[in-house]
């Protein structure tokens, strides 16, 4: 397999998709042209960023056309064959094929794909969950089907135990997610939640601990899964723990769902055959459109169908019908090679990044991201992050384990190669990549050190350096034009 390829046949727009989008945004520049224009640079944005924020990618020409059309006028509450709404014969099509492809590309026995993000899966697993081991024991104490049966008093107390439940999810500095019970999220108000981490001193999680923590706290949920862990989780392992206590497993695999429909992550690193219970994004690495799924154990998919309307409204057809698109995408084998391209260039630019004396949290990485501890360099994330914007090159800051600058100013850099390789850059471009990251960060300075707060965002970038990285990213990417065919202006 060659580790690169000339241009992006993912992204590649044939004429006739190529007229369809000239068309469509003709269509709205009769009715609102600052829109039309908006659609066009951010077409226009996206092809001259160096994207490496490790949760975004660039959907296909038939995910995006499909959705936009009329099923987005359709109401569809209910599930495929029973609905609370007529007509809804087509939809019923869609989700069913969506959540065929699911199934098939996961091999898990349930899936439901009305989730319209990967906050809403996580809060219809929750529910599911408890609605399995909270609410159906006590509606069978009570002797009634529905809530609406219960009296005053057994309602009031099942709102109490629903309240009183334990979540143990992976704190949010070693990369776990605000969705795994933080307390500004709804998950932390809902739960009475602990973290597991990493250690210390290597960055891995430690699974020892986290069994001790399990062991004294009891969880009735525990989450694995993570935004910004560069390495593998064993969900053998944590399946083991939780069984050993008596917790329900749920990964939500929202970043790394597509190593998983391209297996890479296979065996004790596959969640589904592990988990009772899986999230999903559908727009990071499995590059679809917009939107969550839920994969589950057959006696979960009852709760888990309530999703709507228990946590979510009506659910977005138009993307489902994407979602189908998307996901028939990645049961080709192509996608297999992409998801291998995605690791290896992760691969290729950690270790461009160590031999340039950058320091890694865990000192690499074994999925799509990783994670780059900039505080040797003297700098906040932020910092760092707002001068590699500077020069063209697209991150995000985020917190490394135990940062000492919080969550906002952070100490580390996320990037994540997804994007670029659909685009269709490969290991030697990610050298490249990393000698611009560390020509930016050498040639940044904090500016006032020690001065109060706003000191932390505050820096000095060589100007020279600058324009000599933001020309050398440009050049990098004219040799792999994204959406070549599509011509807007
Ligand atoms: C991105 C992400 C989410 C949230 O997805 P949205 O579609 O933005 O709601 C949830 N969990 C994890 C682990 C994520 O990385």
């Amino acid at each position: 397999m060659p580790s690169a390829v000339p241009s992006s046949p993912h992204t590649a727009v044939v004429p006739a998709a190529a007229t369809a989008f000239r068309s469509a945004i003709d269509v709205v520049r009769d009715v609102e042209p600052r829109v039309a224009d908006a659609i066009g640079a951010e077409v226009e944005d996206q092809r001259a960023s160096l994207k490496l924020i490790a949760s975004e990618n660039y959907a296909s020409p038939a995910v995006l056309l499909t959705m936009g059309n009329w099923f987005s006028d359709k109401y569809a509450e209910g599930t495929v064959g029973r609905r609370f709404y007529a007509g809804c014969r087509n939809v019923d099509t869609v989700e069913a094929l969506a959540a065929e492809h699911a199934r098939e590309l996961f091999g898990a026995e349930h899936a439901y794909v009305q989730p319209h993000s990967g906050i809403d899966a996580n809060l219809v697993a929750y529910w599911a969950i408890l609605s399995q081991r909270v609410e159906g024991p006590a509606l069978r104490r009570a002797g009634v089907r529905n809530v609406n049966d219960l009296t005053d008093g057994d309602w009031a107390e099942l709102r109490r135990e629903l309240g009183d439940q334990r979540l143990l999810g992976m704190s949010l500095d070693a990369g776990g997610h605000l969705t795994h019970g933080f307390r500004p999220n709804l998950s932390g108000k809902m739960f009475d939640q602990r973290s597991y981490g990493t250690d210390p001193g290597t960055g891995l999680l430690d699974y020892d601990a986290l069994r001790a923590t399990a062991r004294e706290f009891r969880p009735l949920v525990l989450v694995a899964g993570y935004s910004a862990y560069p390495r593998l989780v064993n969900f053998r392992l944590m399946r083991e723990i939780a069984d050993e206590v008596g917790a329900t497993l749920m990964v939500d695999m929202a970043h790394f769902a597509g190593l998983v429909a391209g297996k890479v992550l296979t065996g004790d690193f596959d969640p589904v055959p592990h988990a009772q219970i899986v999230t999903s994004t559908t727009h990071k690495s499995l590059r679809g459109p917009r939107g969550g799924l839920v994969l589950c154990d057959a006696e979960l998919a009852e709760h888990v169908d309530r999703g709507c309307p228990m946590v979510l409204g009506g659910p977005l057809p138009h993307v489902m019908a994407a979602k189908a698109v998307a996901l028939a995408e990645a049961r080709r084998p192509e996608f297999r090679d992409y998801a291998q391209r995605v690791v290896d260039n992760a691969r290729a630019l950690a270790e461009g990044l160590l031999r340039r004396g950058v320091r890694l949290v865990t000192g690499g990485t074994d999925n799509h991201l990783v994670l780059l501890d900039v505080s040797g360099s003297g700098l906040t994330g932020r910092q760092a992050e707002a001068a590699l914007l500077d020069s063209g090159v697209v991150t995000n800051r985020n917190a490394v384990p135990q940062d000492p600058n919080g969550a906002w100013y952070t100490s580390g850099v996320r990037i994540g190669t997804p994007a670029l390789t659909t685009r269709g850059l490969g290991p030697a471009e990610m050298d490249e990549i990393a000698d611009l990251i560390t020509t930016v960060l050498a040639a940044t300075a904090p500016t006032d050190p020690g001065t109060g707060r706003e000191s932390r965002a505050r820096y000095v970038l060589d100007p020279q350096a600058r324009d000599a990285v933001a020309k050398r990213a440009a050049d990098l990417l004219t040799d792999f034009p994204l959406y070549p065919g599509l011509d807007l202006v």
